[in-house]
């Protein structure tokens, strides 16, 4: 490989990775929309194959300039087609003109953060193996594009310079629409999905650390050995399937304020876009050409949505092209290779893939560095049942004897790591935003040697502060939380009400009724809703709900509840207390599983204390991990604390097992 380039791709990259330290801009939270590239095509057309027949025919295209090239008419012979491109490369281009002509120049957003894509498109048969993997005589894209960047992230990520460096590789084919994981083809058919900041992953895939090129071809040659390939007439070993080599380059700042940044490259070796009638596939061949025709077809949809900015792009139409949303009108600074044949047979196939490509040139992308701050991981704090479902449910679930009776403290189960960081834990109720700052502020003072006192262990004055106010807020929340409670209540003694006046227009009149209604006050409180429920539950269709009970300890003055005074009334009321049945409760807790699983973000924000951020980091988690295996997993996602979840569960599971209207189901 020629040194000369490599040294130039180091300046570059040196350049953009210094650029990069003043770059501020980063998905979340950039505000500003990023400044859109341009997907780059190039047209490469590859000689004859057999010498001979380039002197008995002439080659159906022409170069004009180093751009544009003609194709001949052959309905008109007075005309031409002529195509203008980014770059056009003539049969006797080298494998290094094309690669330091096209791509290793987007390389060196690796190194911002940003992501890049190399796509080989075109005919089988017209090069694109031989442009994106070469031979060892004559090595493509792929070996030179790894050698750069193996020896540039050594250089920029060694001892003393400011960020540290690691690349890791993933290596897939995506065959007859399934994704095939060829570091690990036992793993099976793999899933597609998106996160929450629109990254496009694959969980399960296998990713190899790589720190040489011998690490690479270490595990690239042999699984190139796991790509479906066959024979058709037009190539004898012509690949059947799209093949995509992922790298990732991950850098983590070493000083604060120790940002991280993920830069990912595709170099996509893409399935031949063969006409059936003309390969003579039958049977298998031909399945598996409709499945591929399937995929590039959609692809041609999707580059014609995005290249005549209609409201639709079908990424989800196909696999590879859900894939390559990052890369097609998405995050990627991308660069299409059009293989294309000189010879005569191949002449639709080449106006057809001269087509696409004139069509992808117009696709807009927005590439944006993609940096977060790093942030303290707490091992997770898992919270008993009690601190979960309050005092009263916890009780009765004790039954099963979880807890240990007589248990002074309520057993919130705190580990170690719960009780060492526990004010850390209070303040993860902040804005998230805050706590970030919050947390670098820490890592700086930790950096610049504040001698053991960054901010976890403030002197003990500034802590007491710190917790009071926390304090403070828990008692708010406390407030916050009966209020809740007796709204709830309300909201349920409304319904019940309602339904029997629509059933029973007359029930308002039955005496019992009557008495409960004629205590001179309106329905305030959950307190009138004993004696209605009470009488209700015999005929409710809902026998489970139960929901109100005696407080302990005032039995005597309930007991002449059947005729209260206002004196005695006043008592009751505060004798009332809300209480979920352990149907009630598991069928409100199965309701919000179902919907965390299933939900949007719009079905999600429908549940109490759950805004658009929350239920977009829900719907993150859940395709970063899977579904949730029961509610309290919630608390696994980032930003919603324990306490946070404890108030989720009461200000939602009654609503949902009374079967209010919730928005999912
Ligand atoms: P595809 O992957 O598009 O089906 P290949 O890369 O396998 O096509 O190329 C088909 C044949 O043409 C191979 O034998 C390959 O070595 C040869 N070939 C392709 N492009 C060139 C080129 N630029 N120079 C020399 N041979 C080439
Ligand atoms: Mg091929």
């Amino acid at each position: 490989m020629e040194a000369g380039s490599s040294a130039q791709l180091r300046r570059q990259m040196a350049t953009a990775a210094s650029g990069a330290r003043r770059c501020r801009l980063s998905k979340v939270g950039g505000g500003r929309r990023p400044p859109p590239a341009r997907v780059r095509v190039a047209v490469r057309l590859r000689p004859f194959l057999d010498e001979t027949a380039g002197t008995s025919e002439p080659p159906c295209v022409r170069a004009i300039d180093s751009c544009s090239l003609e194709v001949a008419n052959w309905r008109n012979f007075q005309e031409t087609l002529k195509y203008q491109f980014d770059a056009f490369y003539g049969e006797r281009s080298s494998q290094q003109d094309i690669y330091a002509g096209s791509v290793q120049p987007i390389l060196r957003h690796l190194l911002e953060g940003q992501n890049a894509s190399v796509l080989a498109y075109g005919p089988t048969g017209a090069g694109k193996t031989h442009t994106m993997l070469g031979s060892p005589e004559q090595p493509g894209v792929i070996p030179r594009a790894l050698m750069d960047l193996l020896q540039l992230t050594r250089e920029e990520g060694a001892e003393g310079r400011p960020w540290a460096l690691s690349v890791t590789m993933s290596y897939l084919e995506i065959y007859q629409e399934k994704v095939l994981d060829l570091l690990d083809p036992s793993s099976g058919d793999l899933v597609i999905r998106e996160d929450c900041r629109g990254n496009i992953l694959i969980p399960g895939l296998t990713q190899k650390p790589i720190t040489s090129f011998t690490d690479f071809e270490r595990h690239f040659l042999p699984a190139s050995g796991n790509r479906t390939v066959g024979a058709t007439r037009l190539n004898q070993r012509s690949s059947r399937s799209h093949a995509v080599l992922l790298v990732k380059v991950d850098q983590r700042e070493r000083l604060a304020p120790f940002r991280q940044r993920e830069g990912k490259l595709y170099l996509i070796d893409l399935a031949g876009s063969e006409d059936n009638r003309r390969t003579g596939n039958q049977g298998l061949r031909l399945k598996e050409s409709g499945a591929i025709n399937t995929s590039l077809f959609v692809l041609g949809k999707v580059v014609d949505a995005l290249s005549q900015g209609l409201p639709r792009v079908p990424y989800r139409d196909s696999k590879l092209t859900r894939l390559l949303q990052d890369s097609l009108g998405g995050s990627a600074h991308s660069i299409l290779i059009a293989n294309i044949a000189p010879e005569r047979r191949f002449y639709l196939d080449t106006v057809s893939a001269l087509n696409f490509a004139a069509r992808s040139k117009e696709v807009i992308n927005r590439p944006f560095t993609n940096e977060s701050l790093q942030l303290h991981v707490w091992p997770p704090v898992k919270l008993s049942q009690k601190e979960l479902l309050g005092p009263s449910e916890a009780k009765r679930a004790r039954g099963s004897g979880e807890e240990e009776p007589g248990s002074p403290e309520p057993a919130a189960a705190p580990g170690p790591a719960f009780q060492r960081f526990s004010p850390l834990q209070k303040l993860s109720n902040m804005d998230p935003a805050m706590l970030e700052r919050l947390l670098s502020l820490d890592h700086l003072l930790g950096s610049q040697g504040s001698q053991g006192t960054p901010l976890l262990n403030t002197p003990k004055r500034e802590r007491m502060v710190l917790l009071k106010t926390v304090e403070e807020k828990d008692l708010e929340i406390e407030r916050l939380k009966m209020k809740q409670k007796e709204l709830e209540a309300k909201v349920l003694a409304q319904e019940v009400t309602e339904e029997e006046e629509k059933e029973n227009p007359l029930s308002l009149v039955r005496p019992l009724s009557r008495r409960a209604l004629t205590g001179a006050k309106p329905l305030k409180k959950a307190v009138v809703m004993p004696l209605q429920l009470i009488q209700e539950q015999a005929a409710s269709p809902h026998p489970e709900i139960h929901i109100l009970k005696k407080k302990k300890g005032l039995k005597r003055k309930l007991k002449s509840l059947d005729a209260p005074g206002p004196e005695e009334e006043e008592k009751v009321e505060d004798c009332w207390e809300l209480q979920i049945s352990p149907e009630l409760l598991a069928h409100g807790r199965q309701k919000i599983l179902d919907l965390l699983n299933e939900g949007s973000t719009r079905d999600l924000r429908s549940l109490q204390r759950i805004g658009q951020k929350k239920a977009q980091l829900i719907v993150g988690w859940r395709q970063l991990h899977g579904p949730f295996g029961q509610v309290e997993d919630l608390e696994r996602v980032e930003g919603i604390s324990a306490r946070q979840l404890q108030s989720f569960l009461k200000a939602n599971i009654l609503g949902l097992a009374a079967g209010r209207r919730c928005g999912a189901p």
